[in-house]
């Protein structure tokens, strides 16, 4: 059997073709523009990158994006203090701080100082507990984009065995709240599981989310399973060329594609869906700031 590759980049451009399209109307029918506010503290040169891309596509899909750019030895007093101003500016309906911060900083009394409403990371206190209880919340983007390319692939995931590998709160913990939420019956794998392979080898869905390049090969998959890989591994690359570099996922891409049923490729799948998902929950977060209807299949 040869996979089906399930398009993460096709599928967020048409994620965000929708989110604009909403915005669009929303400037139309409510003369309401959503915006997103983004919180960077120090240089960290990936970091810059996100932020970069982040605003742009903001742009594109007509919101108002904001950037506040802080110095690497930024107060704790200071940042709250910029927080505190987001939180009270009507114009903003989504606000993200930039993970990691400096080591100075207290990265929980950060997150939890947003606005859980505007929390469009999902990463709040507030949000983790409401998404734990099956209740309406902010959810954390990479699996909100997870979840729905499962769900654009199969319809209904109900009764479906999942097993979701890696136990983190920004990854692991929230997609499994979200498949236990589609009715799956899910099993979080992580670094202590026994017989990892085994238990891999049971599901009809599997979500690497480790930070190990390549590690599920093909033999820990079922015949037909559906493989979403979170992984994003950078390998040297020297066969092209000096100082050259790859990504790879955290699934062997060509051994698992040959048994499952679908896959996520590295680059071009869950990655583009997180800042689709991240749009998505910024107008999700304006539509519900002024009681309007949210935007249906943007939500989880
Ligand atoms: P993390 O380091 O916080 O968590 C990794 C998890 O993997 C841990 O819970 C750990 O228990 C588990 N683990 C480690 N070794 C293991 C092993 N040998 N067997 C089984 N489980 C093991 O990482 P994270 O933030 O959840 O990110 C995971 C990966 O996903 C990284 O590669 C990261 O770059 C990537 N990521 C991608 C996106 C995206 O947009 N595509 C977003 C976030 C994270």
């Amino acid at each position: 059997m040869s996979a089906t590759v399930i398009d993460g980049k096709a599928f967020a451009a048409k994620v965000r073709g929708q989110v604009g399209e909403h915005v669009t109307r929303l400037k139309a029918e409510h003369d309401l523009t959503p915006g997103l506010a983004v919180v960077l503290v120090g240089e960290d040169p990936a970091s810059q990158v996100y932020v970069r891309s982040k605003g742009k596509m903001t742009v594109e899909v007509g919101m108002k994006s904001v950037e506040h750019k802080l110095d690497v030895d930024t107060s704790e007093a200071d940042l709250l203090a910029v927080i505190d101003g987001l939180n009270n500016d009507p114009t903003i309906h989504g606000i993200l701080v930039q993970l990691p911060l400096p080591e100075h900083l207290n990265e929980d009394l950060v997150i939890n100082a947003i606005d859980p409403a505007k929390d469009v990371d999902g990463f709040h206190i507030s949000n983790v507990g409401l998404l734990g209880t099956g209740q309406k919340s902010m959810v954390p983007c990479t699996p909100l984009g997870c979840l729905m390319m499962l769900r654009d692939h199969h319809g209904s995931l109900s009764g479906m065995d999942a097993v979701v590998i890696g136990r983190s709160n920004i990854v692991g913990k929230p997609m499994a709240q979200l498949l236990l939420g589609d009715s799956c019956t899910v099993t979080i794998a992580h670094s202590r599981t026994k017989d990892l392979a085994d238990v891999v080898r049971r599901a009809d869905i599997v979500v690497a989310a480790v930070g190990r390049p390549e590690m599920v090969p093909g033999d820990w998959i079922k015949a037909g399973a559906t493989v979403i890989d979170v992984g994003i591994n950078r390998l040297d690359a020297p066969e092209r060329g000096a100082g050259k570099t790859r990504l790879v996922g955290d699934v062997d891409y060509e051994s698992c594609a040959a048994v499952a049923g679908a896959i996520t490729p590295v680059p071009g799948g869950v990655g583009p869906m997180t800042i689709a998902c991240l749009l998505a929950n910024t107008l999700t977060a304006c539509c519900r700031a002024n009681g309007l209807a949210e935007p249906e299949g943007l939500t989880a």
